[in-house]
């Protein structure tokens, strides 16, 4: 068995640590005799798995007692309606920073369903190589709440602060932040947030999974007209079980949970290692004559790393000759071109070390 280095952007990498304890325990968890596929979600041992998976979530990113953790469905892009629906049920607008693709997603979601979307900041006028500065937000005077996303999954575009989110009036309001890409890559402040939210498939787990973490004085701010599997409210007091959640993601959401408290050390020695992969790739890239990357220093992001070649003939065969090195998934979204190497958490310093060498003997032959 081989596995190679996969730089997918999700469904993305898993710790191979994490796969090998799933695979020891698929056919008969921990004794029950039973895999925790077939478990009732109802069942002492699997409610015992899902309340561990949470513990260890909040062990790891200091979540405060006044934060509600949920382990919902449907997607991060389910959360572009989940919560308009459910912060603006005393009225306002929803206001956006707009970094790039994904935040356009979010706020066409809120124009969709409620007619009104404000942008507060844009990069588009950077060419999205540059996050807004805090002096640049500007929210309406009946903003709801700010809608940020911290790290933008196919631009490579980060925030490199938390940004606050301050009407006109100088009244502030929740900051709500699309983490899908970037939770869990190193610590966090949960307390400066009102909404942080992310889909599995990057940083926590496999696909069907999406974590919510939501301050407690914010559930009672839903529209009445809300979905009722939408509501935070709903999925608080229910424990994330008002239907069938995802069991099988949620209980690897837990093993991954474990494997950065225990086998990485915890989020600051996350972080440390990111820095260290992306560091070394960026730096590649700008001493290289063959390839690019646009972004501002200070916005590149750490999990996304998009670079281009200077001749785009080059473009399939640099894919095919990475295939062959066993260096996956390296073509850049389709709306961009060139090519994104994705180095979550999963994907080891190695793997970054292989690419480089790689990208490097590719120049030297082609370039
Ligand atoms: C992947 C991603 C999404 C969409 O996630 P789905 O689970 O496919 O809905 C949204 N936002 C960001 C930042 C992402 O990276």
């Amino acid at each position: 068995m081989t596995r190679h280095f996969n730089f997918c952007a999700g469904p993305a990498a898993l710790p191979t640590a994490v796969l090998e304890r799933a695979r020891d325990e698929m056919l008969d968890y921990r004794g029950h005799g039973l895999s925790v596929m077939e478990m009732s979600h109802r069942s002492a041992e699997y409610v015992a798995i899902a309340e561990k998976a949470e513990a260890d979530l909040r062990e790891l990113l200091a979540i405060p007692a006044n934060y509600r953790v949920l382990f919902t469905q449907g997607g991060a892009t389910q959360q572009f309606a989940a919560v308009p629906y459910n912060l603006l049920g005393n009225g306002g607008t929803a206001n956006f920073v707009d970094t790039g693709i994904w935040s356009r997603k979010a706020i066409a979601e809120s124009h969709h369903l409620f007619g009104d979307a404000r942008v507060a900041a844009s990069s588009e006028a950077s060419g999205n190589t540059r996050v807004p500065q805090q002096g640049e937000i500007e929210l309406s005077h009946d903003a709801a709440y700010l809608h940020v996303t911290a790290n933008e999954t196919i631009g490579g575009l980060a925030f490199d602060y938390t940004p606050r989110a301050v009407r006109p009036d100088g009244g502030e309001v929740p900051l709500v932040c699309d983490m899908s890409s970037s939770i869990l890559s190193g610590p966090l402040d949960v307390s400066r947030y009102g909404v942080i939210y992310a889909g599995a498939q990057k940083n926590i787990g496999p696909a069907g999974l999406v974590v919510v973490i939501v301050r407690d004085d914010l559930l009672e701010r839903a529209r009445p007209d809300m979905p009722t599997l939408f509501g935070y409210k709903t999925l608080a007091e229910g424990g994330s079980m008002v239907n069938t959640p995802a069991t099988y993601s949620w209980y690897l959401a837990g093993l991954v949970f474990e494997w950065l408290r225990h086998d990485i050390g915890g989020l600051p020695a996350m972080e440390a290692i990111n820095a260290r992969k992306a560091a070394k790739l960026y730096a590649a890239i700008d001493d290289s004559e063959l390839y690019s990357n646009p972004i501002a220093p200070a916005n590149r992001s750490r999990m996304n790393v998009p670079f281009v070649l200077a001749d785009e003939r080059l473009d399939r065969p640099f894919l095919a000759e990475a295939e062959q090195a066993g260096l996956l998934n390296l073509k850049g979204h389709r709306s961009v071109g060139g090519m994104r190497a994705s180095l979550y958490n999963a994907v080891p310093e190695a793997a970054v070390d292989a690419l480089i060498d790689f990208m490097a003997d590719f120049e030297n032959r082609k370039g």
